[in-house]
Formats: structure tokens, sequence, C-alpha cells
């Protein structure tokens, strides 16, 4: 049976770095250049999702505004229309949207919640997990 999202956040943490929608596209470079990531989720009102900005968004907006697009407000660069999953969503069904959507970040969220978030990194590393103890599995079937 495949993992979940859940098995996924047991061992990775469920800390998400958050900014709000007046952050600068320069400060969010520097919150992603820091943290070692390669999106920050745009929180709103109670900290519900506005939003994600990622390094693609970053560089779109390099390409179409020139460097004067660092001073503007993420909000104006993010996507808005963002796709979430739950605990309970297999990694098999990560890797379709994530390949479907054509995006490799995916927020968490319970009962309107922002409770994790989980990256196409994890997924390959859960898959090739899964795949090594398949392997083993059915090494010991056959000795038998
Ligand atoms: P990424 O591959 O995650 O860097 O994102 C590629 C593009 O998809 C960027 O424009 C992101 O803002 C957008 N994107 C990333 N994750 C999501 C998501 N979960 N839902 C909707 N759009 C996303």
């Amino acid at each position: 049976m495949s993992n979940t999202v859940k098995a996924i956040l047991d061992l990775k943490g469920r800390n998400v770095v958050t900014a709000g929608a007046n952050t600068t596209a320069g400060e969010a470079a520097k919150v992603l250049s820091s943290r070692k990531i390669g999106a920050v989720v745009i929180v709103g009102m109670e900290g519900r999702i506005a939003g994600i900005f990622t390094e693609r968004d970053l560089v779109n907006a390099v390409a179409k505004f020139g460097k004067d697009c660092l001073d503007q407000p993420v909000v104006s660069l993010m996507t808005s229309r963002v796709f979430r999953c739950h605990e309970d969503t297999t990694v098999n069904e990560l890797m379709e949207l994530m390949t479907s959507r054509r995006f490799r970040h995916l927020p968490v969220e319970t009962n309107g919640k922002l409770v994790g978030i989980v990256s196409i990194g994890d997924v390959v590393k859960t898959r090739i997990a899964e795949v090594e103890r398949e392997t083993e599995e059915i090494k010991a079937y056959i000795a038998g």
C-alpha cells in the first residue's frame, strides 16, 4: 500500500515557512535562500492560505519586470489558486497531482488550517524507500 502525507509529515515535521501578502519579492527571495527551500506559503487572515510563491515565480517575475520586481509585494506575483492536499492523500496521488499540474509543492490542510507542506523532494525520498522495502520483501519471499 502507498504511503500517505501523514507518514511524510511524521518524519519531516509540520513546520511551514509562511509570509504575509505585503512581503516584497526581494524579502521572499531572502527567506527562500536562507531557509534553503523552494516555496513560501502566503497567508492572510487567521493564517488561511492566500497564495504560494516559489522560486519559479521569482524567475518569471525577474524575466518579466527586471530587478524592479524585487520591490513588488508577493501578492502581485504569487499563484492565488493553490492546490492543497490532506494527511490521508497518498504518495501516488501526490505524484499524479505534481506531474499533471507541473508544480513541486503542496501545502497540507486539515479543516481549512495549514498543517504542513510536501515537496517533490519528500515524494521522491518516500518513493525510493517504498521501492527498497518492496525489493527486500520480494527477495525474502523468493528466498523463502
Ligand atoms: P514549483 O514547481 O512548485 O516551483 O511551482 C511552479 C509554479 O506553480 C509556480 O508558479 C507556483 O506558484 C505554482 N505552484 C506551486 N505549488 C502550487 C500549488 N500547490 N498550487 C498551485 N500552484 C502552485
